[in-house]
């Protein structure tokens, strides 16, 4: 029903690598940025998959990726609802030897090849997130107990201490946590469970992240122009009347211009001019002019100053 809030980074990276010339110094950092990604949506699709296959004896949805915002803005990386509690779950993918510190808080990771490496406490993460739901739901009238868990998704994660009070599972063991869950009270009658389905759905926002050559400090200079092909992926259509052709593969296609142009969002500004627009697509002042007008973007000032933006909740 909705993206992934790291979908579009993960986009970002994927393009700008292939906009860089193998020797850049950034590539390797994009990356194991992009591997870094990957392996969490991988954790994450584990936790979808065991959830997907269990049935409950009871009524229950399931958010994946939910990013709302109460006090603050806050990303679940999965939000279990019944109605008569919310499970929040916190998936962690990290291999070798954890512990789970406490005093202060955070979390060791002892890796196979002997390294050592610190990271903010997933517990710490948690009980944010566990506070901010509860706001989330009072602003709402919304009384609904909360519980949390952290799952570590890969089997190949050893818990050398575990947090003292904080609930760890491997993903199979999710669904018999979730039937040990005390259902008291009356719980939220249809109507209200309903409506805390549609509400969480209409509040989520979809996290839209910083340019790669702003996050990274990369030359604008250094990204490689040109409108990528559709069919073979490889940068340098060529502009015909009315279309797009591709010298590698012959394929020929007149929206071409459309996904190149999301890669310069994504990758070097959040805006674009349409002298930038000439320059990226490497098309005349006319045809710029059309593109840009031509894509639903968002314009703002005029003539020379004339900027336009995408609005990627409403893609
Ligand atoms: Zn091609």
């Amino acid at each position: 029903m909705k993206e992934r809030s790291d979908s579009l980074t993960l986009k970002g990276l994927i393009a700008a690598q292939s906009r860089l010339s193998t020797t850049h110094p950034m590539v390797s950092t994009l990356a194991s940025k992009q591997s870094i990604i990957e392996a969490g949506i991988g954790g994450e699709q584990r936790v979808v998959e065991v959830l997907q296959k269990y049935r409950f004896p009871f009524k229950n949805n399931i958010f994946h990726d939910l990013s709302l915002s109460s006090d603050t803005n806050f990303q679940m990386d999965h939000l279990f609802k019944t109605p008569y509690f919310g499970v929040i779950l916190e998936t962690k993918n990290m291999s070798g030897s954890l512990e789970f510190r406490d005093n202060p808080p955070q979390l060791i990771q002892n890796r196979e090849d002997g390294q050592i490496k610190y990271y903010e406490s997933p517990v710490v993460q948690l009980e944010r997130n566990m506070e901010l739901m509860s706001a989330w739901l009072s602003q709402r009238n919304i009384d609904l107990p909360l519980y949390g868990a952290i799952v570590l998704a890969y089997p190949k994660q050893h818990v050398e201490i575990p947090p003292p009070t904080t609930k760890i599972l491997f993903p199979n063991l999710i669904p018999p946590f979730f039937k040990s869950l005390p259902q008291e009270g009356k719980g939220l009658d249809n109507a209200a469970f309903h409506r805390l389905s549609k509400e969480l759905l209409t509040s989520h926002q979809t996290y839209i992240p910083k340019p790669i050559c702003e996050s990274y400090q990369i030359p604008v200079g250094d990204v490689l122009p040109g409108v990528r092909c559709v069919n073979c992926g490889k940068i340098g259509m060529i502009k015909l009347p009315r279309t797009w052709h591709c010298p590698s593969c012959k394929v020929n296609n007149h929206l071409a211009h459309q996904g190149t142009l999301v890669e310069w969002f994504l990758v070097v500004k959040r805006t674009i001019t349409n002298s930038e627009c000439r320059e990226f697509l490497g098309v005349d002042i006319y045809t710029a002019n059309r593109i840009l007008n031509g894509m639903n973007l968002i314009g703002s000032g005029t003539y020379k100053d004339r900027m336009y933006k995408m609005d990627f909740r409403k893609k």
